[in-house]
């Protein structure tokens, strides 16, 4: 939300990067990666949000800006824990979503919708089983 994000436009702001063809977005290669595409406009972002939407049972038509996302992902209602655990949720995609730009980059990782689904699941519910002391579900629960 701050723009600090070591994304490509980022990078060639700082002139770590020369031309506007290596800011492009490693993941579709059609628009500049800034944080707000990688994250939510690129095509395959839209992907795995909607996945991850269906997976939640979240009816939406479109996936808003950045600086309204987590307010709108966490004001579902519920009690204290269920917002904790929505948070929890977003920051598992994004972070998976960070991931898998990087292993895209770094390790010629290709971009597969369902594996992420899989991670962000797993990786929501080590960190749900970690932090919050009445959650108490089975992985396959
Ligand atoms: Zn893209």
């Amino acid at each position: 939300m701050l723009g600090r994000i070591q994304t490509r436009d980022n990078l060639l702001k700082r002139r770590v990067l020369n031309t506007a063809a290596e800011a492009l977005c490693p993941l579709c290669g059609l628009e500049e990666e800034t944080c707000s595409h990688l994250l939510f406009s690129c095509r395959y972002a839209l992907q795995v949000w909607y996945e991850c939407y269906a997976w939640l049972g979240i009816s939406t038509a479109q996936i808003p800006l950045l600086e309204v996302h987590i307010l709108q992902f966490a004001s579902t209602g519920g009690s204290k824990g269920q917002k904790l655990g929505e948070i929890a949720i977003w920051l598992a995609i994004i972070w998976s979503m960070w991931g898998l730009r990087n292993r895209v980059i770094f390790k010629g990782g290709e971009v597969d919708t369902a594996q992420m689904l899989e991670q962000i699941q797993l990786k929501s519910w080590q960190w749900l089983t970690a932090r919050l002391v009445d959650f108490s579900y089975s992985w396959f629960e």
